[in-house]
């Protein structure tokens, strides 16, 4: 650990954490020497001896432990340095006694699908969860968090901030909501604004934006909200921001009241599937949560054996949604369909695993994707299909998946974790019978093959030679499933 010429910067800083009812952080970022120095003060009167970083942030189940980023810390009681005492575990700090302060060094990461921490030439990227520690006993603590501007640079956070002198500051309910409130500041942030059920939002995007029509993909994300708001009939946040990075790490990351998309071209149109992924997380997986993602807790990543629903149907729903916004046409909604089912053909993992058994052992292997060859994206966008394929079915077209996922809503969005039969037990009661019951546990518990043509049929769709196509002679049962799809066509 490399300590000189720290204490003059920090000594710049610690005047600056004054917020003496809640643990306030103050970050600064130091691009020329590629790491950002934070402080972390906590409520006046209040001591610990032990500070962690994250093992794990939410949305990428994968284990990186954050703790080996913190290049240098000091502790401080009053204003005078406490020693390190040690260590616990790999993110955990000791200090040799009591300390209110703690100030550390942190180098630029990344997880599978976002930077937790970048910094660019013209701008900087903040995704605090993996960048920001805790002392024992400070989770459940109100927070504030300083940003301190670049000279020249714009800033834009996932909450709503203060603007006072250099200082950025947004006030979040504890540590959990912080860390999931990512901060861009830039020298170009291209913005685009709109109001959706009364509630504003934002399209900010950076990067490489030489021909990004910035309004193109504002107008493209708020089809999906709205269409969020068709389907919920409410909106679970006060206030919402795309983070549209262009040109830089592929790849999307869903937060509480924002996502960061990171685009790898610039026609909004080709990008609508990754806005829409994202956007439809703001209610599964942020505002609908299994029990063991309530609260997060950051050093013991969570077995959570529904990813193939949080992920998988998630992509799911951003397809129906896409269709039904009129992104896209029926055609290219059944060939999404085909090619999820094909990858399960020609990948001979998926006769191993479930999708159950995927979910659950994600933390095992790397990539955050699934366990054993299985992606629970791939195998719970086809069990979306399936059970939405039954429920129509089973209620002639006046019932769908999406009446389930409503339900779901509702009864969890305030704060309720669903437990481990609760999905099920919902779309059993919108497709009830016994052998509906068997069918819908072989598809999740089991390797089973997907029973994909005596699904499709009942939508009276057909499986020829790899296209999905819209059968003759329409029974009126299944004329009612297609048209509750697709409409009168
Ligand atoms: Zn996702």
């Amino acid at each position: 650990m490399v300590r000189a010429g720290l204490a003059l910067v920090f000594g710049v800083m610690t005047s600056l954490g004054l917020a003496a009812d809640r643990v306030a952080y103050t970050i600064q970022f130091d691009p020329l020497g590629n790491q950002a120095l934070v402080e972390m003060d906590l409520p006046e009167g209040e001591t610990a001896e032990k500070f962690w970083m994250s093992a794990w942030v939410p949305g990428d189940y994968e284990r990186f432990d954050y703790g080996k980023t913190v290049s240098t810390i000091s502790f401080f009681k009053d204003g005078e340095e406490v020693k390190l005492a040690g260590r616990d575990g790999v993110n955990g700090f000791v200090a040799d006694e009591k300390f209110d302060s703690v100030k550390y060094t942190v180098k630029p990461s990344r997880g599978n699908f976002s930077y937790n921490l970048y910094l660019g030439r013209d701008y900087a990227w903040l995704s605090p969860a993996g960048v920001l520690g805790f002392a024992e006993g400070g989770l459940g603590k109100p927070v504030s968090l300083t940003v301190k501007k670049i000279d020249g640079w714009n800033i834009h956070g996932a909450i709503e901030g203060r603007t006072a002198g250099s200082s950025y500051t947004m006030d979040a309910k504890n540590h959990e909501e912080i860390g999931d409130s990512p901060v861009v500041m830039g020298k170009n942030l291209a913005t685009a604004k709109f109001e959706v059920g009364g509630k504003p939002h934002f399209f900010v995007g950076f990067g490489n934006l030489a021909g990004v029509d910035v309004a193109a993909f504002g107008s493209m994300c708020q089809k999906a909200v709205e269409q969020g708001l068709k389907e919920f009939g409410e909106l679970p946040y006060a206030r919402y921001t795309f983070f549209g990075e262009f040109g830089n790490y592929p790849a999307g990351l869903e937060h509480g009241t924002s996502c960061r998309l990171g685009f790898w071209g610039n026609n909004a149109q080709e990008m609508s599937g990754l806005i829409f992924h994202e956007y439809v997380h703001a209610f599964n997986v942020k505002a609908i949560r299994p029990k063991e993602l309530r609260p997060i807790d950051p050093l013991n990543p969570p077995v959570v054996d529904s990813l193939w629903w949080l992920e998988g149907v998630t992509d799911y729903f951003s397809e129906l949604w896409r269709l039904r916004a009129g992104v896209i046409s029926s055609e290219e909604f059944l060939a999404e369909m085909r090619s999820a089912y094909e990858s399960t053909l020609r990948n001979p993992a998926y006769a191993k695993v479930s999708a159950s058994e995927s979910s659950r052992r994600v933390f095992e292997v790397r990539g955050s994707q699934g366990f054993g060859g299985v992606s629970y994206y791939t195998k719970g966008k086809i069990i979306g299909f399936v059970l939405d394929l039954m429920i129509r079915d089973a209620s002639e077209g006046k019932r769908s998946l999406s009446d389930t996922f409503r339900t779901l809503y509702k009864e969890t969005r305030d704060e309720v974790g669903y437990g481990r039969t609760m999905i099920v037990d919902l779309v059993r009661a919108d497709a009830s019978g016994e052998e509906r019951a068997e069918e819908l546990a072989k598809l999740i518990e089991t390797a089973e093959p997907v029973p994909w043509n005596a699904n499709l049929v009942k939508a009276g769709i057909v499986d020829r030679a790899g296209r999905l196509v819209k059968g003759n002679d329409l029974t009126e049962r299944q004329k009612a499933v297609w048209e509750s799809f697709f409409g009168k066509s």
